[in-house]
């Protein structure tokens, strides 16, 4: 391993100012019932969900928000992302997508692998604007797949999506869940991937939250040969990859390019796809803003630390001055093993799996196998 750079006086994208990504819950309705879901989503709307009105008010606050700083100046506005429960099961979804598109927003979807993601609907949210659509397989077979989402013909479902996404030409992104349930599976999941034309494959390691607190996560030895195993895939797959609530992955990243460039190997960040992604990791309340079906402003789908409500809060406020969200981007306010890390300004580990397993946002990230020696300055980029 070469000599450690000297660490830079500020990380090249700061997240302080505005999110890279913001997520909104339009409905907590679907019709699945998979035994991961963080939403514990139920079978009809509530009431209670903000209205087309009430979304548009959103998206203005979206676009009001600004991009992140960066070394060049400011970034584009954050990336916007509708998810659920089933976003498809508003009606008026086109409607929303078409008004955050006019307003200069890049709007991506999480549609579940039911029926109601027919190609008609799907063309329909293209012509609003849509730019891309993001769904979830689980397994490399439509029986394992089935088994975690619980429904029988959701794998089916989820192809006639995928066939679709791709028959319009948007651009596709696949998510998939890290547990000891689709652990098994890793390999013949990435041999799939290579076998699809995606644009991105974002790893969701499970979080302990909702219905998916019954669930059984993976061991952090298991969780580094996972990480260690995408690196390897991220040298030579067409599409990029993104790990969600496994931010160590920034450190394996930064471990292996410094062994490569010792050998005077390419590294993955030369060879990173940037498709719709930020150049640096992407954390709870750093760089990402969750609005829930009601409107509560939290640092995360998996963390959810209710901080104020965009129904009468201003979203930009709340992210950038509430003491929880600032906390969260503050990597000397870790603690444990990640407040003595070296990777903390890169990495800071999961603050939801924190959350979930001691109740305390800054403690250690319980799925990490680093184990620092002494605090030291911290590693701020990359490159
Ligand atoms: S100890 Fe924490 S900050 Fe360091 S690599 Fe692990 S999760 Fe990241």
């Amino acid at each position: 391993m070469t000599p450690l750079p000297k660490p830079a006086a500020r990380p090249a994208f700061d997240f302080d100012r505005a999110p890279f990504l913001v997520i909104w819950e339009v409905t907590r309705a679907c019709a699945l019932a998979c035994v991961h879901c963080r939403a514990d989503a139920i079978p009809c709307r509530d009431t209670h969900e903000l209205t087309t009105e009430e979304g548009f008010r959103l998206i203005d606050q979206v676009r009001a928000i600004g991009g992140p700083s960066t070394s060049s100046g400011q970034a584009p506005p954050p990336l916007f992302v509708l998810t659920g429960g089933d976003p498809m099961r508003r009606p008026d979804l086109a409607q929303l997508v078409g008004y955050a598109s006019s307003a200069g927003l890049t709007v991506a979807l999480t549609p579940s692998g039911t029926a109601a993601a027919t190609r008609a609907r799907l063309a329909e949210l293209k012509d609003a604007g849509l730019s891309r659509v993001a769904v979830s397989l689980d397994g490399p077979t439509p029986e394992a797949h089935d088994a975690f989402r619980r429904v029988r013909g959701s794998h089916a479902w989820t192809m006639r999506i995928i066939e679709s996404t791709l028959d319009l030409g948007l651009p596709l992104q696949i998510n998939s869940t890290i547990s000891k349930l689709t652990l098994p599976y890793l390999e013949a999941m990435a041999d799939r991937m290579m076998h699809l034309p995606v644009t991105l494959w974002a790893l969701f390691f499970l979080i302990q939250t909702g219905r998916g607190a019954s669930l059984d996560q993976i061991s952090a030895e298991e969780c580094e040969r996972v990480l260690n195993f995408l690196y390897d895939l991220s040298l030579t797959s067409p599409f990029g990859i993104k790990t969600t609530e496994a931010p160590h992955y920034q450190r394996i990243v930064w471990e292996r390019d410094h062994a490569r460039l010792a050998q005077g190997l390419p590294t993955h960040s030369v060879e990173r796809k940037r498709q719709l992604r930020a150049p640096r990791s992407v954390g709870d309340g750093n760089g990402f803003v969750f609005v829930d079906h009601v409107g509560n402003i939290c640092p995360s789908g998996f963390l959810p630390v209710q901080r104020g409500n965009v129904r009468t809060m201003n979203l930009a406020d709340v992210y950038r001055t509430d003491d929880v969200f600032t906390r969260l981007r503050d990597p000397n306010a870790l603690m444990g093993n990640c407040g003595r890390c070296r990777f903390r300004a890169i990495c800071g580990g999961s603050r939801s799996r924190a959350f979930a397993a001691t109740g305390a946002v800054m403690a250690s990230d319980p799925l990490c196998a680093y184990v620092p020696n002494e605090v030291t300055e911290p590693i701020v980029n990359h490159a």
